[in-house]
């Protein structure tokens, strides 16, 4: 018996005790000083734009579902745009796009 979905997500990685567990510690990090900072910033993680810190959201670069966790290095500040894609998993499209356009 053996399968390659095993190796692709990982049950681990899915437990939705953990998930649970990292959206707990984002909640927490929203409320951090250093959270502050990074939206004062105002610069989207993903496009580079300027928006005021009412526009930015906080995105996790390896999402929560792929093993990502709460922590600074992987919680960045994302404009809902970029957020709206990265959701709907365009980046990878755009790249090719990106590719065939030149
Ligand atoms: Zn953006």
């Amino acid at each position: 018996m053996s399968s390659d979905d095993y190796f692709f997500l990982s049950p681990e990685d899915t437990d939705p005790a953990r998930i649970k567990k990292e959206r707990e510690k984002a909640k927490k990090l929203k409320k951090t000083q250093w959270w502050q900072n990074q939206l004062n910033q105002g610069v989207c993680h993903y496009c580079e734009k300027s928006f005021s810190a009412q526009q930015l959201t906080m995105d996790h670069v390896v999402p929560l579902a792929r093993g990502g966790t709460s922590s600074k290095g992987n919680i960045v500040p994302c404009c809902r745009e970029c957020n709206q894609k990265k959701k709907l998993g365009i980046p990878a499209e755009d790249l090719l796009k990106n590719i065939q356009d030149e």
